[in-house]
């Protein structure tokens, strides 16, 4: 499985840079002229940041669950927002692909050791692979034939919790291949792209397509009580061109086959296709609040590019207060250009939603020796990032960890 699939996205790099850049700026401009963005109650206030301004997300039933990142507090003053920014305790999470590596609970435990021992506050393994197939018991998909007897995500949540770390159940969310029930029974759903993709896609647009991956999350969410749900390949993959989306825009008068990206009916699907995806965002939403659990995203560190490629608006999503945490994918070996990623996220967001900064210690776009590891996760700190998300984690050394905790220490 590929990084998230986001190496797609390298040829329009450096012109979204600027973009990216330039929307910052004059989104900074607009948030001083409106003030605090207003948020829609119907759909709740956003996860208040915690004391810690780490982002622990909504308050808990039944706590104490897992600690989270209060572990890990700064004792800076609130009022001080430039001790708060160059504070350096921080979040720390990583992303897992694969938890069929576990063939018992002596093996869980260990790798748990391993995660506490390395300061993690969140941890994300991906239990709906771009495969398809689930990473955990359920009768609405096809599990895994390599998952084990040991049932690993049952064992991860309790060690994990044990010791004081989150779990987040990983999907990815729109991106479904080779062992995947719903493309079997329904081909039809299968996204079509302009080129063809070295990775399978299913419509996002359609609301088969949603109730299906949705129905999934409420599983594993009833079935195993994780502290969080993880969105990934929360986008469209591409503007699709299937038969449903075509028949869809032309009941707006928009032929999708022949509107090119200048034209103004082209913003018509543009906002078909955020509309569809936000929708799944919102729906999620109203289903963790309901488990009173956590929401995080991997998004494209790429805004507003991401709008019209992709249908993610990331940044209403903080907005709207859908999310407790975003994590774009700024995954570069430049320090440089992962600290401009960062600068540009937390000033598109603004402080509501907490920006954890996805850092690729072995990824498409960057490899990451232990000391650039450090120097990142301090430049993207410094530039207001509240966390570091690893990919991924079976990636780090000892080393690595060596130089995080003396970050942390300072
Ligand atoms: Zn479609």
């Amino acid at each position: 499985m590929s990084d998230h699939g986001i190496s797609s996205g390298r040829r329009v790099g450096t012109v979204v840079l600027l973009a990216v850049a330039i929307t910052a700026i004059v989104l900074c401009g607009l948030a001083v002229m409106k003030g605090r963005p207003a948020w829609n109650d119907t759909e709740g206030n956003p996860a208040a940041p915690g004391v810690d301004g780490l982002g622990a997300g909504p308050p808990r039933k039944d706590q104490p669950k897992a600690a989270g990142p209060q572990m890990h507090v700064a004792q800076t003053g609130k009022d001080n927002l430039e001790g708060d920014r160059q504070m350096t305790k921080f979040g720390l999470a990583a992303w897992l692909h694969r938890i069929t590596q576990f063939n018992s609970a002596e093996d869980v435990e260990a790798y748990a050791d391993r995660l506490a021992a390395a300061g993690y506050d969140i941890f994300i393994p991906c239990v709906k692979n771009t495969h398809g197939a689930a990473d955990f018991l359920t009768d609405l998909a096809d599990v895994n034939d390599e998952y084990p007897s040991c049932d690993p995500l049952k064992l991860l949540i309790d060690a994990c919790r044990k010791r004081g770390i989150k779990l987040h159940a990983w999907f990815t969310v729109f991106s479904e291949g080779g062992k995947s029930r719903l493309l079997r029974e329904h081909p039809e759903y299968a996204a079509v792209h302009d080129s063809p993709r070295n990775q399978p896609w299913i419509c996002a647009c359609r609301q088969e397509v949603q109730d299906y991956v949705f129905s999934l999350y409420e599983d594993v969410a009833g079935r195993y009580r994780p502290d969080g749900l993880h969105l990934d390949y929360i986008r469209t993959g591409g503007p699709c061109r299937c038969d449903a989306c075509k028949k869809h825009m032309a009941t707006l008068g928009v032929d999708i086959e022949t509107v090119r990206e200048k034209d103004p009916a082209y913003e018509l699907w543009v906002d078909w296709r955020v509309s569809r995806v936000t929708d799944f965002v919102r729906r999620m939403r109203k289903l963790t609040k309901s488990e009173d659990m956590e929401l995080s995203a991997a998004v494209f560190p790429s805004y507003p590019r991401s709008i019209s490629n992709q249908g993610q608006d990331w940044v209403a999503w903080a907005e709207q207060g859908l999310v407790d945490y975003l994590f774009p994918m700024g995954y570069r070996t430049s320090v440089r250009q992962a600290k401009a990623f960062a600068t540009s996220h937390v000033a598109l967001v603004g402080g509501p939603v907490p920006i954890w900064s996805g850092i690729g210690k072995a990824s498409s776009e960057s490899t990451l020796t232990p000391a650039a590891l450090g120097e990142q996760i301090q430049a993207v700190i410094e530039a207001g990032a509240k966390g570091a998300v690893i990919f991924p984690e079976n990636a780090m050394t000892d080393e690595d960890f060596e130089v995080i905790r003396k970050i942390r220490a300072k």
